[in-house]
């Protein structure tokens, strides 16, 4: 078994089949290294690794409380996050040199052999696979792509994502900044948000926008460095930038989504699978890690068709559905009446911590939403999400 990435898809999929007895080859050339990402590992990521891992020894900031901002509307509302204990936190931030460098790790103790190289092509025989690599070759019969979104195993055995299929997320690292509240502003155009999120060293500050939006990745890290100065969040601090591409699909995307063929599976951010809402990927990288490895050790006689049932009965539909909503999230009109029911309703803000750790589904959401609001503020909620 190979496995191309060892980000957190491929990492804890190597993990997870190394324990299962399995002989797996990860290969990837950037260990240890940094990932241009926020950082943010939500309760129901951290519950996932948590029998693998030791979390509590992960050097994280514990995120005490999310501040909403909305340009133009005056004061922020700030949401509680619940942190009792370990097992019931909702979010931390963690730089991913440390998380990755920690799921790395047990995979390598679980037995997992880790190939520092790249991989320059992937071809399909009929035996199994050929995976050619900066370094020696590797034959596999079986191959799991979990190389980030420019995914090399997706490009060679599925179709590569299109623009209109990808985010560009811009920022910066503020180094020598932290605090234990992540900074969320929410924006109309690009419709979306720009963060503040805090590790322990830094903070990761950024902005995303769909590709084929129009907006360039230097425009928007311009956007980022405005906000920046106009809210004080990174005073003093060295700035070191980054751009990246997020998977970013449109509900027709989702629908027509290839996360597996014969003998090859694709996980994580390969296989197309973040919330479009809220950009987040780390849970479903680890989910269709450990997903993948499940369906392979099995036994049954096609992993893959196995595993590409699930993904899409539990995953898919969801983030389908999150991408349904998407347009009507951010619109300006929706955000106006979000931003005031922060204001004024705990039971919004108790829905916004859910969405934050990941605990609210968006099967729910609208009528959460609707039925915690008073009368008139459900009907507009309501009629705002029936427009567009
Ligand atoms: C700016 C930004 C902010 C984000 N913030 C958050 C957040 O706060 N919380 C959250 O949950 N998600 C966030 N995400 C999404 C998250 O980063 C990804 O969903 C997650 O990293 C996916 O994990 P993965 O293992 O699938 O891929 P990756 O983490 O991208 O790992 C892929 C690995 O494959 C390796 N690789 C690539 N090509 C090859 C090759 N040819 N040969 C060998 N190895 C290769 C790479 O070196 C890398 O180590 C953010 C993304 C961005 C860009």
């Amino acid at each position: 078994m190979a496995i191309i990435g060892a980000g957190p898809s491929g990492a804890w999929a190597a993990c997870c089949l190394a324990r299962g007895g399995a002989r797996v080859a990860l290969i990837d050339p950037t260990h240890p290294r940094e990932k241009p990402c926020g950082g943010g590992v939500t309760g129901r990521a951290l519950a996932l690794v948590a029998g693998a891992l030791d979390v509590d020894r992960l050097p994280a900031c514990v995120i005490r409380s999310a501040r909403f901002t909305r340009a133009g509307l005056g004061e922020a509302a700030v949401v509680p996050l619940e942190n009792r204990d370990s097992a019931s936190r909702s979010l931390i931030v963690a730089s991913r040199a440390d998380f990755d460098g920690l799921l790395l790790a047990a995979a390598r103790d679980a037995g997992a052999e880790v190939i520092a190289a790249r991989v320059t092509d992937v071809a399909a025989d009929r035996r199994g696979f050929l995976v050619a690599t900066s370094g020696r070759e590797v034959y596999a019969a079986r191959v799991i792509g979990a190389d980030g979104a420019n995914s090399l195993v997706r490009r060679r055995l599925a179709q590569p994502f299109g623009r209109a299929e990808l985010s560009i997320a811009t920022g910066y690292f503020a180094h020598g900044v932290t605090s234990d509240e992540i900074v969320i502003e929410l924006v109309a155009d690009p419709p979306g948000y720009l963060w503040s999120f805090p590790r322990p060293t830094h903070l990761a500050i950024g902005i995303c926008a769909q590709a084929d939006a129009g907006a360039t990745a230097t425009a928007l890290r311009a956007r980022t460095a405005d906000w920046m100065r106009a809210t004080d969040v990174a005073n003093g601090a060295r700035l070191e930038p980054y751009s990246w591409p997020i998977p970013s699909l449109t509900a027709r995307g989702f629908e027509a989504l290839t996360v597996a063929g014969p003998g090859w599976l694709l996980a994580g951010d390969a296989a197309g699978l973040v919330d479009p809402i809220t950009r987040e990927g780390i849970y479903f990288a680890l989910l269709s890690g450990w997903w993948a490895a499940d369906a392979i050790l099995s036994g049954t006689a096609d992993p893959s068709r196995r595993y590409e049932d699930r993904v899409r009965d539990e995953i898919v539909s969801e983030l389908a559905r999150a991408a349904r909503f998407k347009g009507r999230f951010f619109h300006p009109r929706f955000t106006r009446l979000l931003m005031d029911a922060l204001h004024h309703s705990a039971q919004i803000r108790a829905v916004m911590a859910d969405l934050v750790a990941g605990r609210q589904s968006y099967a729910g959401l609208k009528w959460r939403l609707a039925t915690t609001l008073d009368a008139g503020l459900a009907w507009s909620v309501w009629r705002t999400s029936r427009t567009r």
